[in-house]
């Protein structure tokens, strides 16, 4: 079955699922939104929903750069000011995906850093910011972030909290948000395993290069 497509509700809805079922988060842990195509505006899950229950009524239309609701439920997520604040300082995402996954934020409070080993998770993930924590739900957590793929990061690691994963399309930050996870799982893994900390192989450095080249027109 190919990924949905059509309204950005319903793509959105299909992440929030797939994170549940998949296990990466618990019911409510995370919100979610998508920027209409050339538009000053969003779409960010409205508060208090439940990622694996989300309805086209459960979602507010914002104006990307003031927060004004244009459309949908009337109160966004506490959290909307990350998606607006990323949207302004990343013209090329249409996409983000904050969730609590919990071996990320894991080995992060622990100060290990997340091994990308598989060619997946180089591919999507490429590379992880961390940064340290700020209040959830504040103008400060939502500029932090923005200021933290400014330079063109895809994945932040919001300290004690979660994560900020962004793509050009749902389907790809999508990818990314699951790779993510399942790097953090295979690192946790490998240090169950008694690998030292930094001493887990990573992906070999030129796969990435390589398959941009071969796919590149
Ligand atoms: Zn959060």
């Amino acid at each position: 079955m190919s990924y949905p497509s059509g309204d950005l509700r319903d793509q959105l809805a299909h992440v929030g699922a797939e994170a549940v079922r998949s296990g990466l988060v618990v019911g409510s842990g995370g919100n979610l939104s998508a920027r209409e195509p050339g538009a000053d505006a969003c779409w960010v899950t409205a508060t208090d929903t439940w990622l694996d229950r989300l309805q086209r009524p459960e979602f507010s239309l914002l104006r990307i750069s003031d927060g004004a609701v244009l459309d949908g439920h009337p109160t966004p997520s506490s959290e909307w000011r990350l998606h607006t604040h990323t949207y302004r300082a990343r013209p090329d995402v249409n996409a983000l995906i904050h969730l609590h996954p919990q071996t990320s934020v894991l080995l992060a409070a622990l100060g290990h850093e997340i091994t990308l080993v598989t060619t997946d998770h180089s591919y999507y993930v490429r590379e992880v910011v961390v940064r340290p924590y700020v209040r959830p739900g504040t103008d400060g957590l939502a500029q932090d972030a923005a200021d933290a793929v400014a330079g063109g990061a895809n994945a932040v690691i919001l300290g004690h909290h979660g994560c900020s994963v962004l793509g050009e399309t749902v389907e790809l930050a999508h990818k990314r948000a699951f790779n993510l996870e399942e790097a953090a799982r295979t690192t946790a893994m490998a240090i169950m395993l008694g690998t030292q900390a930094g001493a887990i192989p990573a992906c070999p450095p030129g796969y990435v290069e390589a398959m941009l080249r071969d796919r590149a027109p």
